[in-house]
């Protein structure tokens, strides 16, 4: 049968893989102190008591455990494993589960405090939490990849649950991986799909889950063009996808392929085998289609070779990372030319490229409200389980543009209220409804 997890990407390209993450982190600023430092400012905007400032910046919970598996070829081998759950504010934690070789607590922490303020600016009743093996899911088998997760599903179950903490795929793992969670858990709990979202639609995971980061993405970006009076179909686009796993959840190419149906010029788009250009705008189809059969967009013939560090500084209208953390930094924010960018990825740009880019008077859509659709329709996934109901897609996607939208309404008023970008309009936005909730609970200063 078709491999859901094995990475299809020849074992020689993986050396290339690991410079490139290398590289691409290297000028960043440490995940934790960057948004923590987005949280501090947001704070100071609204004004927060400083003891609950400290409380709500404090994790709830950090768990790391060792996950040892025997390998396929009988050796063993241990990974660590994380899950950090922020906040319970506002309902049970929610948050992705990362298989990537730079896992580490620090950022692991930070993904957890953005998914926080991402469920709160989403307006879904969560808290926020996320998870992480240190591994390279590339390099394992399925069935030492079916190992692992079970092993760490092992560690961790006493720890999740529907009301206390539901894990969803992230970079590194897929609806496979969320499968086995599901599998493992039940064996300690009884038969309980609603412990994970973003599961196969066979064993009730939502329509539409899938492509929802997309989706939700291309819903941000039109409501931040119609402000400006653009559309879609009259801007140039720039993509830089994800690590190119084959099976693996596809925020990037899901973003290209729906703005492209969109209308809009998709006209560079890189991944970890490398990148190309068309002015003339990519066909993004054809594109997609060479990138499986050739497991990356290298080589692709309806376009020009590009080198891949200089995808983000290509002149566009629109510039999307949709790939790692801190691939927007001050060393290359001064040589960006797009006029927007929206956050697909978490984390993509840090402070100091924040400071540079406002400067230019580039306009930042952060990835706590841009890339909120893909936890949103995880909400819908689990309201549909919770309530043995299954919805259409179109009731899905429907949904997903109503909260996209309004989302958007909720950001700017709180732009305008507090005189500040689109970044600090989100923040303030999320911890606001995360310190009401903080306070209608019971806290004392
Ligand atoms: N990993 C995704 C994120 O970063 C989705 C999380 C979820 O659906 O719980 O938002």
């Amino acid at each position: 049968g078709e491999s859901l997890i094995q990475t299809g990407i020849p074992a020689y390209r993986w050396p290339c893989l690991l410079w490139f993450c290398g590289t691409s982190s290297r000028d960043t600023m440490n995940a934790l102190a960057a948004t923590s430092r987005n949280f501090r400012q947001a704070a100071k905007l609204l004004g927060l008591d400083s003891k609950l400032e400290k409380s709500l910046l404090i994790p709830f919970r950090e768990i790391k455990v060792e996950c040892t598996i025997p390998r396929d070829d009988g050796t063993m081998a241990s990974f660590v494993g994380f899950r950090v759950q922020h906040d319970n504010a506002r309902g049970p934690m929610k948050g992705g589960i990362r298989y990537h070789h730079e896992v580490d607590p620090d950022e692991v922490n930070a993904l957890a405090q953005l998914m926080t303020w991402k469920t709160a600016v989403a307006n879904i009743p969560y808290g926020g939490a996320k998870g992480g093996i240190g591994c390279s899911p590339g390099e394992l088998s399925i069935s030492e990849l079916e190992r692992l997760t079970r092993v760490f599903t092992q560690k961790l179950h006493d720890c999740i649950g529907i009301h206390t903490d539901v894990p969803a795929p992230d970079m590194g793992t897929n609806s496979q991986t969320m499968a086995w969670i599901l599998d493992e858990y039940s064996k300690f709990h009884g038969y309980s799909p609603a412990v994970v979202t973003g599961k196969p639609v066979d064993l009730g995971g939502s329509l539409g889950r899938d492509a929802a980061t997309g989706r939700g993405v291309l819903f941000a970006a039109q409501a931040l063009l119609a402000e400006y009076g653009k559309s879609i179909s009259d801007q140039r686009f720039v993509i830089q996808l994800e690590l190119k796993l084959q099976g693996f959840g596809n925020v990037g190419s899901w973003t290209a392929q729906l703005i492209s149906e969109a209308g809009g010029k998709v006209i560079a788009v890189s991944d970890v085998t490398g990148a190309v250009k068309n002015s003339n705008g990519l066909n993004i189809h054809k594109l997609l289609k060479h990138s499986k059969e050739s497991r990356g967009v290298k080589g692709f013939s309806g376009g020009d070779a590009l080198d891949s560090n200089l995808l983000l500084m290509e002149d566009c209208d629109v510039l999307i990372p949709a790939a790692l953390g801190g691939v927007i930094n001050r060393e290359n924010a001064n040589e960006i030319r797009a006029k927007f960018i929206i956050e697909a990825a978490n984390h993509p740009t840090d402070p100091e490229a924040d400071e540079i880019l406002s400067k230019k008077g580039v306009l930042i859509l952060p990835d706590i409200f841009a890339n909120s659709g893909g936890v949103t329709v995880s909400y819908f996934e689990w309201v549909q389980n919770i309530q043995g109901f299954m919805w259409g897609e179109e009731k899905v996607n429907c949904e997903l543009k109503t909260y996209m939208t309004r989302g958007f309404k909720d950001v700017k008023e709180m732009c305008r209220t507090h005189n500040c970008d689109l970044r600090m309009g989100a923040f303030t936005l999320g911890v606001n409804r995360v310190a009401r909730a903080t306070v209608l609970r019971g806290w004392e200063a």
